[in-house]
């Protein structure tokens, strides 16, 4: 038979919609012995009858994008986001941790941060120093992190993070009311034609209130909306990942006197070190050593 790769848009329990090369959607089936895809996987698929294609093989994932379900456990939310778009504002005032336990988060699951700062237009009359990491915007560059501003009520608009979300499979995240639905129907001026298409092709309403689903901007990315996600929380971040997810630690070469230092102040610890004399950023050591106890 001849199968045909194709991108899963929105999977709902057993049957899903995919993306053909040529652009068109089908109503996809899937099979027990093939396994269930997620929103923004590759699959290949072959026609089951006129309408519809069967998933006969889910290809490997670049990634996959976790959140905390039932009792603390990982559930997967999407797969193959290359980039994932963390939204701060100045209100709801961002936790204190909140942004590295994000970034971590990250790092982690092997993608790339991109930090928004959006309600951008109220940062005038906010005193920035007030709003954690709203201050360190620099200091976040340093690290290799991009940053944008927008708004979503005004200049500038999302003209600074449209073309960082060409040619990527994006997702935003954040805490609930920084804005993140209002960036959505502002990125995507069709968001009602695309989201009748899916429902279409599924036959029935795709529930875009409880489901991930996959669009396509205009600019050619594709950005995943994926309702309450992490505003719930992440997972328990364990320790191995909490060091990993601190980039810079990385790029200290030298070795802890314990190899399973938790640098967590444990004698002759290469990161306190580098912490000590500005290699690290001593406030990025301490969010770490925080994020140690809490996760630990
Ligand atoms: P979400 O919970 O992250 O999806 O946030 P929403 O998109 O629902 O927005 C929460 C509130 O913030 C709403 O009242 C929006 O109108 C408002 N909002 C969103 N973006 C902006 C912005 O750029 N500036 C201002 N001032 N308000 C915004
Ligand atoms: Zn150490």
């Amino acid at each position: 038979m001849n199968s045909e790769p194709a991108r899963i848009l929105v999977s709902h329990g057993n049957s899903g919609v995919a993306e053909l090369g040529d652009g068109t959607r089908r109503r996809c089936q899937y099979r027990r012995s093939v396994g269930r895809p997620y929103c923004g996987d590759r699959v290949l698929a072959e026609p089951a009858d006129d309408a519809s294609l069967v998933v006969t093989e889910i290809l490997p994932r670049d990634n996959e994008f976790l959140r905390a379900g039932p009792r603390g456990r990982k559930q997967v939310v999407a797969a193959n986001l290359s980039q994932v778009c963390i939204v701060l504002a100045p209100a709801p005032k961002p936790s204190r941790d909140l942004l590295e336990r994000h970034l971590v988060a990250v790092e982690s699951m092997g993608s790339r941060a991109l930090i928004v700062l959006n309600k951008s237009e109220q940062m005038a009359t906010t005193a920035l120093s007030e709003v954690g990491p709203l201050r360190r915007i620099d200091e976040y560059r340093d690290l290799g992190y991009d940053v944008v501003f927008t708004s979503c009520k005004g200049p500038p608009g999302v003209a600074e993070l449209e073309p960082l979300l060409e040619r990527e499979t994006s997702i935003l995240v954040g805490q609930s009311g920084v804005g993140k639905s209002s960036l959505v129907n502002v990125l995507l001026p069709d968001l009602e034609l695309q989201t009748g298409e899916l429902s279409r092709v599924t036959g029935k309403g795709t529930h875009t209130t409880t489901s991930t689903v996959m669009y396509t901007l205009p600019c050619g990315g594709r950005l995943v909306d994926s309702p309450g996600v992490w505003e719930y929380g992440l997972w328990t971040l364990d320790e191995g990942e909490l060091a990993a997810g601190f980039r810079e630690f990385r790029a200290v070469d030298e070795p802890c006197r314990f190899n399973d230092c938790r640098h967590a102040g444990e004698p002759d610890c290469a990161i306190a070190r580098a912490a000590g004399d500005g290699r690290i950023k001593p406030w990025r050591y301490e969010a770490y050593r925080r994020l140690l106890e809490q996760e630990g």
